[in-house]
């Protein structure tokens, strides 16, 4: 290969290179990666009419159609805790601190603690929330099923909650 046609191909790959470069950076912007950045989301605080005692909620992430997962931050104040309710299509909790409870409806309170994690199976009665000397946050995660992610029920009664 003489001089001259190696330098035209040459020139021919770098015009390639560059326009392939080009139609990966003009992909739909939904298929692209995002990333949320810590702290760009304030925490509110958990509706009272839903839970007992201080907690707050941080949206961390709401998935677009057609996915359809949720996940939200919940710190658990001490003694505080959501109210019964329960999942169309189940939750996952998983704890990055602190030491917290989890019931059933039917059966014991058990300790969660950092580390766990948690499998509420869909349509299962349950709260989860603090220890009564100790606060607990937990990454909570669930599917909407026709757009909603929970069923909330009654408050907690003492009968359950002094069993912590
Ligand atoms: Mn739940």
């Amino acid at each position: 290969m003489s001089i001259g046609p190696l330098r035209t191909f040459l020139a021919l790959a770098a015009i390639s290179g560059v326009t392939m470069t080009h139609t990966a950076a003009s992909a739909q912007p939904e298929s692209q990666i995002a990333i949320t950045r810590s702290g760009s989301q304030p925490a509110t605080s958990a509706s009272a009419d839903h839970f007992t005692g201080s907690a707050r909620v941080e949206m961390r992430f709401q998935a677009t159609a057609p996915a359809r997962v949720s996940g939200s931050y919940v710190t658990f104040e001490p003694g505080a805790h959501t109210d019964w309710h329960s999942h169309p299509l189940g939750q996952t909790l998983i704890v990055t601190a602190g030491t917290g409870r989890v019931q059933q409806w039917g059966h014991p309170v058990q300790t969660i603690a950092r580390g766990d994690i948690i499998w509420i199976p869909p349509g299962v009665k349950h709260w989860h929330g603090a220890a009564a000397t100790t606060g607990m946050t937990h990454i909570a995660i669930s599917e909407a099923l026709h757009g909603k992610t929970v069923d909330w029920m009654e408050k907690v009664s003492d009968e359950h909650d002094n069993t912590r």
